[in-house]
């Protein structure tokens, strides 16, 4: 990037909530019901029929609110946004304009070089969703209604951020926000978290905004980044050679690493935002808005701390740890299981991630859950098997769905810390390879890895490694002439 100039983002996040009805209906929000069956009437916007509005949207919008630091604003009213859409059938989307839910918040977020930096959040409101247009292969358009009616919560920060991976940061950490306050899934591939980036560029110390661009289309953390950086470019590039920018709508072409402007007529926006005459103020009383500032979770960043206090964790483990809600409190149940929480963060780290990682799941979908892991590292902590063993075990148990106690007792595997047992094996090999004994004795040390590694063989990796080592070096030593 051209240092003598400065990108200035702000983003507009909507978060699908995971409220088991829709914002004005009955009507279920579950994702995977056949084409236009969750619907009726008023989510159709039939003429006549009245909304009335699912108290858990308010709920969770004043969660939102509060952990990000934002003003609740106690009488909201919601807008017709009016527009003609296929995939629209009430001609408008209900949701708010001139008075949100709430008002001004901010998030902290650190950027590249760990300075700390205030991201001004503009308001949160709450709005529905607009059905799907899917565009067959044979040409067709189908549109399915479902989704009509939705609730969203839409977030838009001030245009503070400064970067690409400043966008990302905050990203992430609002997706982190609305799951751990399980309010939105977080599923960006899916839709259920989207959002909006609006790009301008500056000369460094100039005051006054340049004009902005606003890019969609975007559906993965990476593509947000990547759609953002191109955008600072393109716009650097047309500043530097005289032009001007030209304020628009940019759809992200993920296939071709490019943005390119929707086609104007879609982006005339004329929404003549007038009153919802349907529905009266929301007004918000303020002894329910203390009892839901009470029954807040843990957010991530408490949670986090809490970890490197409480398990005596490093930094970097209670960050990877807390990432997700759902990884933080399978740690928390295993080591209800083990006590050694060092070892516990290194396997949920390594080992389950990876395969979380490598089959695309997520850990409410993994096959060993907290009390067989925790009975697993158990047995490592206890000395019954060796670490490398609790490997092999591990697989195992990923493919018979079996307990490691029974694992461990059906292949014989328990680790040998017999002192006599590991004598007699390593005297034995000792008396098989003379030669190796005699260079030990000339100096070469290295030649213990030779003889553990016979030990190991002899005992299909077996022997407790501690002991092995320290009966090693006694009876060796003891070989030479005094
Ligand atoms: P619009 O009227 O086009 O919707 P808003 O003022 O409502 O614009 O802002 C929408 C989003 O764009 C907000 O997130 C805001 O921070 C951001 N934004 C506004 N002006 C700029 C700018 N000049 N450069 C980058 N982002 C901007
Ligand atoms: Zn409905
Ligand atoms: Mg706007």
């Amino acid at each position: 990037m051209n240092q003598k100039y400065e990108a200035v983002i702000g983003l507009e996040v909507h978060a699908q909530l995971s409220t088991i009805t829709k914002l004005f209906c009955g009507c279920s929000t579950s994702f995977d019901a056949q084409p236009n069956t969750n619907v009726c009437p008023i989510c159709l916007g039939h003429p006549g029929v009245l909304p009335v509005l699912n108290k858990k949207v308010v709920e969770f919008a004043i969660k939102l609110g509060t952990a990000l630091n934002c003003g609740v604003n106690h009488k909201s009213i919601f807008a017709r946004k009016n527009y003609f859409y296929p995939d629209l059938p009430k001609g408008f989307q209900t949701s708010q304009y001139e008075l949100p839910i709430c008002g001004y918040g901010f998030m902290i977020l650190k950027d590249d070089g760990e300075v700390e930096k205030k991201i001004g959040i503009t308001r949160i409101h709450m709005e529905e969703d607009a059905g799907k247009s899917i565009h067959d292969q044979s040409g067709f358009t189908f549109i399915d209604v479902n989704r009509c009616g939705v609730p969203l919560l839409e977030i838009v920060s001030e245009p503070d951020l400064r970067s690409a991976s400043d966008a990302a940061v905050y990203l992430i950490k609002l997706r982190q926000i609305v799951q751990y306050l399980d309010i939105c899934d977080g599923n960006m591939e899916e839709g259920s978290f989207r959002c909006d980036a609006n790009v301008s560029v500056r000369l460094k110390g100039e005051e006054k905004l340049g004009t902005k661009t606003e890019i969609k289309n975007m559906n993965s953390f990476r593509n947000v980044e990547k759609a953002i950086n191109f955008e600072i470019e393109r716009q650097i590039e047309i500043l530097e050679d005289g032009g001007l920018i030209t304020q628009q709508t940019l759809l992200w072409n993920a296939d071709k690493n490019e943005a390119a402007p929707m086609r104007s007529k879609e982006e005339a926006h004329d929404y003549r935002y007038f009153p919802e005459p349907d529905l009266m103020p929301v007004v918000i009383n303020k002894n329910w808005e203390a009892e839901i500032r009470k029954l807040l979770p843990e957010l991530p960043e408490a949670k986090r701390e809490r970890f490197i206090k409480q398990y005596n964790l490093p930094l970097y483990d209670a960050d990877i740890l807390t990432q997700s809600k759902a990884i933080s409190e399978y740690f928390e149940n295993t080591i209800q299981f083990t006590f050694d929480y060092k070892l516990v963060s290194n396997w949920i780290m390594g080992d389950v991630l990876k395969i979380l990682n490598e089959r695309k799941i997520s850990i409410s979908d993994f096959s060993i859950g907290p009390q067989s892991l925790g009975n697993l590292l158990e047995l490592i902590s206890t000395g019954q098997i060796s670490g490398k063993i609790a490997k092999d075990v591990f697989m195992e148990m990923l493919l018979t769905k079996k307990e490691a106690e029974v694992i461990v007792k059906e292949k014989n595997l328990l680790q040998i810390s017999d002192v006599t047992k590991l004598e007699n094996i390593i005297t034995d090999i000792l008396q098989r390879n003379n030669s190796q004994v005699k260079q030990y004795l000339n100096g070469e040390d290295k030649v213990v890895g030779f003889f553990v590694g016979q030990i190991m063989k002899e005992t299909k990796g077996k022997a407790n490694p501690k002991t092995v080592n320290e009966l090693l070096k006694q009876k060796l030593n003891s070989k030479r002439p005094n």
